[in-house]
């Protein structure tokens, strides 16, 4: 019996391991096509960015992108790699 219960365990947590990924990489296709300006649903170039928000120097940026045409829309975490914040200039 615990046997069935440790498999059950396994593989829901596989499962929602296998979900998260797939979620990550789904969620990364879409930045890389927001990034070369076309919305990932309807593959316009009317995608336009619509909100920015700073965590502060430690923290990813909350960019969320809203599509003119078709009305989708999505936030994405984006690592500060753009050099803004490095040396502590704005700590
Ligand atoms: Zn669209």
């Amino acid at each position: 019996m615990d046997f069935y219960l440790l498999a059950f365990m396994l593989i829901l947590l596989f499962g929602s391991v296998l979900v998260y990924v797939y979620y990550l990489k789904e969620k990364k296709e879409q930045l890389d096509s927001i990034r070369r300006g076309f919305c990932p649903k309807c593959k316009q170039d009317s995608i336009e960015l619509s909100d920015q928000r700073s965590g502060g120097c430690s923290g990813p940026k909350m960019l969320t992108f809203e599509c003119l045409s078709c009305g989708y829309t999505n936030s994405f975490a984006v690592d500060p790699s753009d050099g803004s914040c490095g040396s502590g200039g704005c700590r």
